[in-house]
């Protein structure tokens, strides 16, 4: 291994390991970059929800969004709703936009709601993306540059499709080689580097770096660097999912958020995409058995997708241990995806993190061997901090539910919830959550964020000191809503004229 940082070698060709190949061969064009995947290993195929950032991430890869959405299947998200986890009743439901005013604005709106006796939902006062979601509209027009949005937004979209259009960019626009072999063992440096990947049938192949997006099998940061696992399982009970797709009639309407519904021992996703309904079944395996799991799943199909028949789905299950590694970045190798960890997918925190990671390693690229043990502890410091805010951000959304059923008084035991969530919570009692809980520039969850969720589980959350409402800025927020609903195509049309002007010209017969 030569002193320079010159190679780039990944291992595996899910969602981790193929964004992973674009965005360091887009950012840093003068590396070599290598993508080795085990043909006869399949990826995860799940992970159809993303945030925001994907679209700074698509940009910098240099894939237009019309391409995008148009091969992925994918539609926009605004945010996710949560119906039935205050207490399970049929007006119980809330909204976490991805659109929130600026801190102090937020405040002052939070005042004028309180003060005009809370009429309509927290979301709905203080951004015009509640009534846009609740329309199924488009957050944005086509004649906007790609990217641009009247409102935040990230996208739906199907895993698989997406890996390939990866796969399809990063090999023939980006110069990524990709080598189908399985990784079954290392050489290691005389420091205990990783040297060389041995693969089955074909030659080693050596690296200055190393990316481990091999999933939940982790072959690398696990079995040849020995990092350590955090279980997360005592404060994050949910272990399983059984997952389905469910063709839609052409025509209805595109969801604009994900849909996360409660049920008795966990809670279902709902990803609108415009030819399919992706929905899947959360729960925990100590309060919840297969097959209870697989019948909630099919009588929510049932009820709630027209025209679907829940009989001719066989759902999928997938299993996965809730944690995450002790180290990210050990010696010349980093896991990045599922090899790192995964807590359920309830805000969708997995993809985002790939594209943190990936923006950290490619903004801190060790020139040379000398700085990379520097970069790796600052490294495992960031994203250490990342998942614990994760972990008790997730936990948020459980310990205010009054629901009775085991799975609930069980997820809102003292001894489950993380030491700085219990202080946080005290802390809001008395004033409302502010910078000073989430002090980091480039939080994940934010304090808006934070209060989306108090407000929607019906939490009493106390003004700032010395915050005046601002009863204008509230009606400018529903002027604001009006003019937006009134201006902006629904996410079915944008979606079906879209995918109209890119099929092929029909011949004529
Ligand atoms: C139920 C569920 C729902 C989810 N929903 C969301 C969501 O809505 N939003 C979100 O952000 N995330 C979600 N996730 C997480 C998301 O699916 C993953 O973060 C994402 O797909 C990345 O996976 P990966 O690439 O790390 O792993 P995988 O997709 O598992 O890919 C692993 C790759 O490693 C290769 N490999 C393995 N072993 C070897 C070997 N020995 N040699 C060579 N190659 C090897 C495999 O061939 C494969 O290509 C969800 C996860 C689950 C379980």
């Amino acid at each position: 291994m030569s002193n320079a940082v010159q190679h780039i070698v990944i291992v595996g060709g899910g969602t981790a390991g193929w964004l992973s190949a674009c965005l360091l061969a887009a950012r840093l064009p003068q590396k070599r970059v290598t993508l080795v995947e085990a043909p006869d290993i399949p990826t995860i195929g799940v992970g159809e929800g993303t945030w925001p950032t994907m679209r700074e991430t698509l940009s910098t890869i240099g894939i237009a969004e019309a391409e995008f959405l148009e091969q992925c299947d994918a539609a926009f998200k605004q945010g996710s709703r949560f119906d039935g986890w205050r207490d399970g009743s049929p007006q119980d439901s809330y909204l976490h936009p991805f659109s929130a005013p600026a801190p102090a604005d937020m405040m002052a709106l939070a005042a004028a709601w309180q003060a005009g006796s809370q009429q309509g939902p927290f979301a709905a006062a203080i951004t015009p993306q509640h009534l846009v979601c609740s329309a199924h509209l488009a957050p944005r027009q086509r004649a906007m540059p790609d990217y641009a949005g009247a409102l935040n937004y990230g996208y739906h979209l199907d895993a698989g499709k997406f890996a390939t259009l990866l796969m399809r960019h990063a090999t023939t626009r980006l110069g990524v080689t990709h080598v189908a072999a399985a990784v079954s063992g290392v050489t290691h440096a005389a420091n205990g580097d990783i040297a060389a990947l041995v693969l089955q049938g074909k030659e080693p192949l050596e690296g200055d770096i190393f990316l481990d997006c091999s999933g939940q099998a982790a072959i690398l940061i696990k079995d040849h660097c020995g990092a350590g696992w955090v279980d997360r399982s005592d404060v994050s009970f949910n272990n399983r999912a059984l997952a389905v797709q469910v063709p839609v009639q052409p025509g209805s309407p595109i969801a604009a958020q994900t849909i996360g519904t409660a049920h008795e021992a966990g809670w279902l996703w709902d990803i609108g995409l415009p030819t399919r309904r992706g929905i899947g079944c959360v729960y925990a395996s100590r309060f919840l058995s297969d097959e209870r799991a697989a019948e909630i799943l099919l009588g929510y199909v049932a009820n709630k997708v027209p025209g679907a028949d829940p009989a001719s789905l066989t759902p999928r299950k997938l299993a996965f241990a809730t944690g995450h590694r002790d180290r990210f970045w050990i010696g010349n190798c980093l896991a990045v995806g599922l090899s790192a960890g995964f807590i359920e997918p309830l805000e969708a925190s997995a993809i985002v993190l790939i594209e943190l990671s990936l923006k950290a390693l490619a903004d801190n690229f060790p020139q040379t061997r000398a700085s990379m043990d520097i970069h790796a502890a600052r490294f495992n410091e960031m994203f250490r901090y990342r998942w614990d805010r994760i972990v008790e951000f997730l936990k948020l959304h459980y310990v205010p539910s009054a629901r009775t059923e085991p799975y609930w008084q069980a997820q809102r035991a003292p001894e489950t919830i993380p030491p700085r969530l219990a202080e946080c919570l005290a802390l809001w009692r008395e004033q409302s959550p502010s910078v000073w809980d989430l002090p980091r520039i480039d939080e994940m969850f934010p304090a808006a964020s934070q209060q989306y969720v108090l407000h929607g589980m019906g939490v009493p959350v106390p003004l700032a000191p010395g915050v005046q409402p601002s009863p204008a800025r509230l009606a400018e927020v529903a002027a604001k809503a009006r003019a937006l609903t009134a201006a902006l195509p629904s996410a079915r049309d944008y979606l079906d004229r879209l995918s109209a002007q890119a099929a092929p010209p029909r011949i004529p017969a």
